[in-house]
């Protein structure tokens, strides 16, 4: 017997559930028909059924898992996030400009940066590279002489020279000194070309970090000059004649600040910085404020992990007002502002969407009697009937419930020491596990009618969560989530179906990867009992249907993680789509980038796919010649292992 509440449930109350009403503003909702809906243009008009989506892809033999990168999304940050710096700027009366760089290294896709760069021409929107093949990208990519290319990370005698070179090109290379003895490299480039890049300096501020990237600052931190380095730096320049080009100064707290209070200290920091350089005769016109721009995955607007206590117009207002404060006593012209944001331009546009392939519970039914029971399990038959008996939705049962739970676990225990010592038979020992779980769930379903403000002594408001299914996902963790097991990052993660269903299971999912990592079992919690920006270990689920599928969206990680994703147990990529709305109506399949085949994978690891088939055929005429095989189960068997090594690297459905 399952309880239902009389109640009705609705898309908006699983709007309310996962947050998406928070999180998910203002490109992901829910419709009444109970779907996810995805409006790529933000509040500009435009929307997309995800599910109707996902149905037409499939029939374009896209099988899941899937990403679905909505390039409209990618649009609208770039437009939100310059919007939000024109605005802040029009606010203080700031005399300088903002432009933006996209950091690589979040994304190196290259339909996601060659997107970036055609959507940011308006804007001189730039790149920041890391690495000599990020500068490759960039280098090529960007042909708008005011953009500008930040190059970053460690650089050797090459590098320097290739960005001294691009700027014969018409290119716009700063390279930024990050370690001491990059000066010596660039004067030493600088005088073999006769020719000299524009130069930044990044400062290794003092200013207190928090979080999981706080040891990005600090007089630890792995880049960046401290002050004595960077006057030593400056004299050197001046020393070799290049002083004049000397044009920007860089710092960056660290990824996902999630308290506007850590930027601010470092803003302050850096603009006094500023000034003195522009003291100390270098031209300057250009303060660079890093990344770090926070995502608010929960929704929750706290300084948690998995949030930002401040909005994307904070932020701008901050840096804008604080660097004029800065410079406005001492009559130093504002510089261009410019900021290297890279998770609040990249984690909204793309959606990996995954199925369900089964569940597994523990068995809640009542197995049927049998005859000559043991006392044992009579005994808990009792107590199931008792707990049946309890009258529903009366705080005043909680005691009775409490008291059966009590009978019901000391029957169960009282069964195992009787199979241990000989008396229970196996068979017997499952049914008074089956029962012991059949009372769990009757509670269960009990409590769960009661009045929300009715008091649940802890033993029994665990019981739900004992009682959870694990979901098998198709997918793996370590490919396309890989921040989920490494660093703990909270996605928002629900069914992008069944919404306007109350979901009555609690579950959590297993991925493919025979890796017990391989899991995602921590889940924002918008509705936590415990406050906003908490985090719980088990989802609101639905239950599985025959014959129907069961899918699942995994939301903001369009950052970092497909980079950082490896080929653990040798699943592969994903397959993935880029798509654009339509002016009309529908929307256009601009890319499909196909995922990994099993023989791509096996190529990745040095083996030679058709050498491991040719081996196979050959052992598989000698089982022929044993007897062993017949010949149509060697032709079906060749068959599957040919058609493996052609197709993607998960289960297919
Ligand atoms: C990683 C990185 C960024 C991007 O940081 P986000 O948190 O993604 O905005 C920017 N600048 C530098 C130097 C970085 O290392």
């Amino acid at each position: 017997m399952t309880l239902t509440n009389s109640d009705t449930w609705t898309a908006a109350d699983s709007a309310a559930l996962y947050g998406l009403d928070r999180w998910g503003d203002p490109y992901f909702s829910a419709s009444d028909r109970g779907h996810v809906m995805v409006q790529p243009r933000g509040d500009r008009g435009g929307s997309l059924d995800l599910v109707e989506l996902v149905q037409e892809l499939q029939g374009r033999d896209l099988s899941l898992p899937l990403l679905i990168r909505f390039d409209d999304i990618l649009e609208d940050r770039l437009e939100r996030i310059h919007g939000a710096f024109e605005r802040a700027i029009a606010q203080y009366g700031y005399g300088g400009r903002y432009q933006g760089v996209f950091p690589v290294k979040c994304n190196q896709q290259r339909h996601v940066v060659e997107e970036l760069v055609a959507c940011g021409k308006r804007w001189h929107f730039g790149l920041e590279a890391g690495s000599k093949a990020e500068l490759l990208i960039a280098l090529s990519l960007i042909d708008d002489p005011e953009a500008l290319l930040i190059c970053n990370g460690y650089k050797d005698q090459r590098y320097i020279e290739t960005a001294i070179l691009a700027r014969r090109l018409g290119r716009q290379p700063v390279v930024v000194i990050e370690q001491a003895d990059e000066v010596e490299r660039i004067i030493a480039a600088s005088q073999e070309l006769g020719a000299a890049p524009l130069i930044g300096i990044r400062a290794k501020l003092s200013a207190r970090s928090t979080g999981r990237w706080g040891s990005s600052v600090g007089e630890r931190a792995k880049f960046g000059l401290s002050v004595p380095n960077l006057l030593a730096t400056v004299q050197a320049l001046r020393a070799a004649n290049l002083l004049g080009e000397l044009r920007l100064l860089h710092f960056h707290v660290g990824s996902q600040i999630n308290d506007i209070a850590v930027l601010k200290d470092a803003l302050q920091e850096a603009g006094q910085i500023y000034g003195e350089l522009t003291r100390l005769g270098a031209p300057m016109g250009y303060l660079d404020v890093g990344g770090g721009l926070g995502i608010d995955y929960d929704g929750s607007r706290t300084a948690s992990a998995a949030s930002t206590n401040y909005s994307l117009q904070n932020y701008a207002n901050d840096v804008v007002a604080t660097v004029k404060e800065c410079c406005a006593p001492h009559g130093i012209p504002v510089p261009t502002l410019v900021s290297e944001s890279g998770r609040a331009i990249a984690s909204h546009f793309s959606v990996l969407v995954f199925d369900v392939l089964g569940a597994g519970s523990l068995p809640g039914a009542v197995p049927p009697r049998q005859n000559d029971e043991a006392l044992i399990l009579r005994n808990l038959r009792d107590t199931y009937a008792a707990i049946t008996a309890t009258e529903v939705a009366v705080e005043a049962s909680v005691e009775a419930l409490q008291e059966a739970w009590n009978d019901a676990l000391k029957f169960k225990d009282d069964a195992l020491a009787a199979f241990r010592l000989g008396y229970l038979g196996l068979p017997e020992r499952g049914l008074a596990e089956q029962l012991t779980w059949a009372c769990c769930q009757a509670i269960a379903e009990r409590l769960a009618l009661l009045p929300a403000e009715a008091v649940i002594p802890e033993e029994l408001r665990a019981l739900p969560a004992a009682l959870a299914s694990t979901y098998y996902a198709n997918l793996s963790v370590f490919r396309s989530a890989p921040d989920t097991w490494a660093i703990d990052q909270l996605f928002p993660v629900l069914p992008i179906h069944r919404l306007d269903e109350r979901p009555q299971s609690l579950g959590s999912f297993a991925d493919l990867t025979c890796d017990s990592d391989g899991k995602i079992a921590r889940f924002i919690d918008p509705a936590g009992r415990s406050g906003r920006g908490q985090v719980k270990p088990l989802l609101e689920l639905h239950s599985l249907r025959a014959g129907e599928p069961y899918w699942i969206g995994m939301f903001l990680g369009g950052a970092y993680q497909e980079v950082m994703g490896n080929l653990h147990n040798l699943f592969g990529s994903t397959n993935a789509v880029h798509l654009r709305l339509k002016a009309s109506a529908g929307y256009q399949l601009d890319h499909v980038v196909r995922g990994d085949t099993n023989a791509e994978v096996l190529e990745a690891m040095e083996h030679n796919p058709e050498l491991l088939l040719e081996r196979l055929r050959v052992a598989s005429e000698e089982a022929i010649g044993r007897g062993q095989l017949r010949i149509s189960d060697a032709r079906r068997l060749m068959a599957h292992l040919e058609a493996s090594l052609r197709q993607t690297t998960y289960l297919q459905s």
